[in-house]
Formats: structure tokens, C-alpha cells, sequence
């Protein structure tokens, strides 16, 4: 399979593209920074592309089988009203350039057959302890709910163009380097730092293996369609998840950091960490995927052990 990965720099983008190139397929990437992209990833075809100044190269994408889509700003910086617009539009704005060059292709043929696309738990909002399947709506009034609807739409919009549209949403991808683990860790070795809140927010992580897993299974399956949710089948509150860090590095986590003091610190964006969400991988079944890290203290002993 040739596949055209965008976001292939990240944390998540980079392991899928290892693992694409490890199992003998080839991988054409597009990047802001064509050159670093190239010298990160090793054996890919690597293109510039700047999505604000309009579609990707057509070199990039036709003739490719399929797509994954994983381009966009972190959410982990202060929320400006800047800062929201550029985090929304490097997600939306940035598919719809992508699913344009699709359309601009004359040949249906040779159109890619496939877009698998991120999204985000944060579709969701903040749900308690309800369990969450895909087929619960969005929630309004909130801004990480309605960038991640406002994704999945423009991502569906390859569908009329004969794609088979797969989403990928993601629950907080758990990994060794990068990504939050390390950054929650970090206080947790120095004796500091404890869950959050009262703790009792679940919070949908998943190890970085099974985050490609499923979107390797999302490629490779003939007939998917539609989201699947992205986080391991151990629902864990935030306590138990801060909890279980602490006995993997073998130290105490006695206290809870305030929510009210986070959220002064943070703004808006503490609702990255005070939301609940139990998501559970509804339809990963589908995909006939079984995860290799369900469980959180042998995910975390992987990681962290
Ligand atoms: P990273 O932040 O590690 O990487 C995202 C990539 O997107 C970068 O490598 C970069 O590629 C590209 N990018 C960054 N800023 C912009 C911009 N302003 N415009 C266009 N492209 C940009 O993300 P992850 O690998 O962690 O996540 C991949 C996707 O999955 C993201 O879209 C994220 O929202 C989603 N996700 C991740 C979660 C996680 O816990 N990691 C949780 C939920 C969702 P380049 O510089 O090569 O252009």
C-alpha cells in the first residue's frame, strides 16, 4: 500500500510512519518543513506543504491508496482567541485543503480509496461516568467538541468524492518520549504533583501502540466507515491513573493537585485534565482489533518500567 500521511512529524505520525515503512509499505509525507520531515522519518517520499496558502501537491496525493490525516497544532499552549483560531484551522481548514487537492484529481482512479482521519475524545466534552460510545453526539458549547465535530465534517466531505472515511478518535495517547506521560510523570519522581481535582474523572488514555494499531486496522480494513474510538478497554479514573504512575516509578502519590488552582493557572484549557470521559473502544471490535496494551499497569510498566 502507498500511503500520504500528514502530521507524519509528530508523536503519533512518526510511529505510524515506522511502522507503515516496517511492514513494507510506502509512505509519501507532507510537512510544513519537507527537508526536517525527510531527516526524521528516514525512507519516505517527504513534500512541502503550508496549508494556509492553499491545497497540498497533487504529487503527494495522487495515485496514492490511501490517506491519514493526523495534521494539527497542539492544544497544550495558552488559548488565546489567536491561539484557538490557529489550533481550529490547522485541524479544519487543513483537511479541507487536503480533501480539495482529492477533488481537483480528473481521474476518479486515481483518487486515494481511503482517508483515515484524527479526532479527538474532546468531541465528546465532558461526560462523567457515563460510558462513551461512538454513536453519542458532540457536545455544544465547548470548544474542543465543536473543532473535533467541525473535523470529522470536513474529513466526511472526502466521502462524496468516493473515499471510504475512517476517524480515529483519540483518547490522551500515552508514550515514553513525548506526548504527556513524561510531562505528568516528571513531578509525580520529584515527590510532587498528585491527581486532580477530587480525581474522579475518567480519563481515556491509550498506549501509543494501540493509537496506530487502530489506525492501521482503520487502513486495512475493506468496509470501515465512520469513527472508532481510540483509548484502551481499562476505563481508569484520573486518581487511579496518577496512582498507578506512582507505583510504576516506585513513589507515593498522596495528594490532589486543586482543580480551582489549575484552572486559574490554565484557563480554559484546564478542561483538558478536569473533563470527564469515559470513552471505551465501542467499535474497535469491528476492526477485528485486539490491543496490546489493555490494561494501565502493564501499559505503564512498558513505558514508564
Ligand atoms: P503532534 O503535536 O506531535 O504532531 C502534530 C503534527 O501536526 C506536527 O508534527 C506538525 O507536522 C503538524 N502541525 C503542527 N502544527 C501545525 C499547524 N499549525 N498547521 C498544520 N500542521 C501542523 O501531535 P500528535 O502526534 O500527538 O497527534 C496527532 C493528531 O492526533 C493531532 O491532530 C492531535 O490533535 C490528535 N490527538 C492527539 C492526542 C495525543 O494525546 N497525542 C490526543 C487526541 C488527539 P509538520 O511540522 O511536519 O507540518
Amino acid at each position: 500500500m502507498h500511503v500520504t500521511v500528514t502530521g507524519a512529524t509528530g508523536l503519533v505520525g512518526s510511529r505510524l510512519v515506522q511502522r507503515l515503512l516496517a511492514r513494507g509499505d510506502q509512505v509519501t509525507v507532507l510537512s510544513r518543513d519537507a527537508e526536517r520531515a525527510r531527516q526524521a522519518l528516514g525512507a519516505v517520499e517527504a513534500h512541502a506543504w503550508d496549508p494556509t496558502a492553499g491545497p497540498p501537491p497533487a504529487v503527494a496525493i495522487e495515485g496514492r491508496d490511501a490517506i491519514v490525516n493526523l495534521a494539527g497544532e497542539t492544544v497544550n499552549q495558552r488559548w488565546s482567541d489567536e491561539a484557538k483560531a490557529r489550533i481550529r484551522d490547522s485541524r479544519v481548514e487543513t483537511t479541507r485543503q487536503l480533501v480539495a487537492a482529492i477533488a481537483a484529481i480528473d481521474d476518479p482512479s486515481a483518487r486515494p480509496g481511503t482517508l483515515v482521519n484524527g479526532s479527538a475524545s474532546g468531541y465528546y466534552g465532558d461526560t462523567g461516568e457515563a460510558e462513551v460510545r461512538e454513536d453519542q453526539p458532540p457536545a455544544s458549547d465547548d470548544f474542543l467538541a465543536e473543532m473535533a465535530a467541525a473535523w470529522e465534517a470536513q474529513a466526511h466531505t472526502a466521502a462524496g468524492l468516493g473515499l471510504r472515511v475512517a476517524i480515529v478518535r483519540t483518547g490522551l495517547v500515552l508514550a515514553a518520549h513525548g506526548g504527556a506521560l513524561p510531562v505528568i510523570a516528571k513531578p509525580l519522581r520529584s515527590g510532587l504533583g498528585g491527581w486532580i481535582g477530587n480525581g474522579r474523572q475518567y480519563v481515556p488514555w491509550i498506549h501509543l501502540d494501540d493509537e496506530v494499531g487502530l489506525q492501521l486496522a482503520a487502513l486495512d480494513h475493506p468496509t470501515f466507515e465512520g469513527p472508532v474510538n481510540a483509548a484502551a478497554p481499562e476505563a481508569v479514573t484520573n486518581k487511579a491513573f496518577t496512582k498507578a504512575i506512582g507505583r510504576v516509578i516506585h513513589r507515593p502519590v498522596l495528594v490532589p493537585a486543586p482543580a480551582f488552582a489549575l484552572r486559574a493557572a490554565l484557563g480554559e484549557r484546564a478542561q483538558l485534565v478536569t473533563d470527564s470521559s469515559r470513552m471505551v473502544p465501542g467499535r474497535a471490535a469491528e476492526l477485528g482489533y485486539v490491543f496490546a496494551h489493555p490494561r494501565l499497569d502493564e501499559a505503564l510498566e512498558d513505558l514508564l518500567g
